[in-house]
Parts: C-alpha cells; sequence; structure tokens
C-alpha cells in the first residue's frame, strides 16, 4: 500500500501549478482577463517551481495580505489552493480565485495576493536569467547553488493598509528579507490595488535588484539618496517599461507607468523618444521646483 503515506518531498516535487492571474503579457485589467497559466516556473531560475505547498508561500517570495499595515508575516493571511488530482494520480496546486472589479479590492483579496505571488515570481525567474542569480545576492529562502546567502524570500504584502496610493521596496543586504509592499489606490472609484498592475510590481522589484547589484551583495545602502536614488526610480521604470515592449512597437512607442492604479501617467510626462511628448533633459534638474 502507497497510497496514503508520502512524503513531503514527494508531494511537492510532483506537484504543478496553476494559476488563473493575469498573464505576463497583460498590464493591468484594463488589457485583458485572467487566464489559466500552467506551471511557469522557470527550471533553471526556480527548479523546484514556485510553490512549496498550497498557498502562496515560494522559494522566491512569500505572498500575503496586510490590511494593518504592519511588519510580521508568516502568520498574515493566504489565500488556500485547490489540489485537483487527474487519472493519472498527477496533483496540480491550483489558485484561482475569483476577480470582481465593480467592487472594492477588499472583496478579491485572494486574486490580488495570487497575482502578486505569479508577478513577483516571474520577476525573479527573469532576473535570475539575466545575471541575478544566487551568487549574485537575489532574493530567495534555498539557494540551490549553496552561492550567496539564503533564508532572504521577498516578502510581499498585498493590499498593504499602511499608507495609499503608492508602492515600496525595502532592500537589505543579502540574506535578509526584500519587503514589498502594495497599496491601495483610491484615486479611482472603486479603489484599485497596486498588486494587479505589472509595471508597478516589476518597478518595486528592479528596486531589489539595483540596490542589490550597486556596491554588492552585502552593501545596499548605495541608492538611498539624491541623484543615486533618482537613478534607482529610472532604473526601476525602464525595466518595468521594457517588459512592455511587444513585436508590433517601434520608436514611435509612448509608455505610460501606472496608468491603471493612478487612472492616468504618474509621471510628468511619458516615455517617449519625442523631444515633443517628453521635453524633459539632465537640464531640468537645475529646477529647484522639479520633483518626479
Ligand atoms: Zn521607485
Amino acid at each position: 500500500m502507497d497510497s496514503h503515506i508520502e512524503s513531503l518531498n514527494d508531494w511537492v516535487y510532483n506537484l504543478r501549478e496553476g494559476f488563473k492571474v493575469l498573464p505576463w503579457d497583460i498590464l493591468s485589467p484594463l488589457e485583458g482577463n485572467p487566464q489559466i497559466i500552467q506551471s511557469p516556473a522557470d527550471k533553471d531560475a526556480s527548479p523546484k517551481g514556485w510553490v512549496v505547498s498550497n498557498t502562496t508561500i515560494g522559494n522566491n517570495v512569500w505572498a500575503q495580505s496586510n490590511p494593518e499595515g504592519n511588519a510580521g508575516f508568516e502568520h498574515k493571511y493566504r489565500p488556500v489552493a485547490a489540489i485537483t488530482v487527474d487519472d493519472t494520480s498527477q496533483k496540480t496546486v491550483v489558485f484561482d480565485f475569483p476577480l470582481d472589479l465593480s467592487m472594492q479590492p477588499s472583496a478579491y483579496t485572494d486574486f490580488s495576493i495570487a497575482q502578486l505571488f505569479y508577478t513577483v515570481n516571474k520577476m525573479h525567474d527573469l532576473a535570475f536569467l539575466y545575471g541575478f542569480d544566487e551568487a549574485a545576492g537575489n532574493f530567495q529562502d534555498v539557494n540551490y547553488s549553496g552561492k550567496g546567502k539564503g533564508n532572504d524570500a521577498v516578502v510581499a504584502f498585498a493590499q498593504d493598509g499602511s499608507t495609499m496610493n503608492n508602492a515600496q521596496f525595502m532592500s537589505p543586504p543579502d540574506g535578509q528579507h526584500g519587503i514589498m509592499r502594495m497599496y491601495l489606490w483610491n484615486t479611482t472609484e472603486p479603489n484599485r490595488d497596486g498588486s494587479l498592475e505589472q509595471d508597478i510590481v516589476a518597478h518595486e522589484f528592479t528596486h531589489g535588484i539595483s540596490s542589490r547589484l550597486t556596491g554588492g551583495p552585502s552593501n545596499a545602502d548605495c541608492l538611498n539618496s539624491g541623484e543615486a536614488g533618482g537613478m534607482s526610480e529610472g532604473w526601476s521604470d525602464a525595466v518595468a517599461s521594457v517588459l512592455r515592449i511587444r513585436p508590433s512597437h517601434t520608436r514611435s512607442l509612448n509608455l505610460a507607468v501606472g496608468g491603471y492604479t493612478f487612472g492616468s501617467n504618474i509621471r510628468t510626462y511619458p516615455y517617449s523618444t519625442s523631444m515633443q511628448v517628453n521635453p524633459l533633459t539632465y537640464g531640468m534638474l537645475n529646477s529647484a521646483q522639479f520633483n518626479e
């Protein structure tokens, strides 16, 4: 008999993963609807998958809601996924939660957490493939290569209640959790949820990449102020924007940032190759009022 005693390791190793979320090529709910994505983990970046059980906890990110807006995360709320078993006894953990955008975000907290878990994991895998790997000081609980420091998966708070109309990433040195806070936005009615907009999450995750790569993984203090801080913001917008480039796009494309949650471009001008569309130059830094 082998039907009911099963080690956790075997169970995890054989688990397939399904997410009903906004897929990678959809920026926000304005561009399309959630779709089922089957086992999206990259096998080089996340060789054991994204999920270690039946909730939004994995080697790269722990995602949970945080309406209280405080610091603890281990015991915060996370949705429970269904486990399906097919004819060959193959198990799949399925994160499929309702999304009703006519309601306030508190009506779709489960979806929000699952979406944030998906997008942060995608960012982890993409960054890994481009060199932000374990040796470079990335965010993982277990570093399978033995290089770099582990125990530092991203702690990602969906619907964080500590403030509104923004997002945040706190990046301590390698070996300590990066903390991502996605807030709600009251610039529209009903309110909108930053976890549902890919460029916001990508922008915040890129703060983790740039903080760990500038000065090395043990020195996360190089980009905290002044011009260095401005460069960090620019890099984060650049990565978030590059992810939106499609084969059909040309140099005439203009890109806004935060268009879903903020309701319009959150920057003063869209990113553009046209000086008529975006007249900003380095000389604008001479303006005391300039604050982007
Ligand atoms: Zn930023």
